[in-house]
């Protein structure tokens, strides 16, 4: 069961224009940094094998963590991009679960958290149970 806090609550919890244009910039610079750090990833991919059999190996073990690398970066960009999505709809800062405004301190924290705790614990909590 959800508790419905009031407007109020919702209204002392939305963000002033100025923070916004702050958490737009900080999204965008990650969103920069993220798609640099995938670029030198391919980058590194691209590079290919050498002939070599045993340094072969190696790098296929390698390519492992490179890939497990992009898809982290790839998985945080989708979040990123979604985000912004969110500051040019006005849907920023609510949660995508049960519409309440997520807290301030967890928008700083992860400034592309699209769930209030609440409902990031209650997600996390079902997969533990499944
Ligand atoms: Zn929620």
């Amino acid at each position: 069961m959800r508790v419905d806090l009031g407007t109020s609550f919702v209204l002392e919890t939305r963000m002033s224009g100025a923070h916004y244009a702050e958490i737009r910039q900080a999204l965008e610079e990650k969103k920069q940094e993220l798609t640099a750090r995938l670029e030198r990833i391919h980058a590194n991919v691209r590079r290919g094998y050498h002939a070599d059999s045993k340094e072969r190996a190696k790098e296929l073990e390698d390519n492992e963590v490179v890939d497990a690398l992009g898809n982290e970066a790839r998985h945080e960009l989708r979040k990123i991009s979604s985000a912004l999505q969110r500051l040019e709809s006005g849907d920023y800062g609510l949660c995508v679960e049960c519409g309440q405004p997520i807290k301030e301190g967890r928008l700083e924290v992860h400034p592309y958290a699209d769930e209030c705790i609440e409902c990031a614990e209650f997600d996390e909590f079902r997969e533990r149970r499944l």
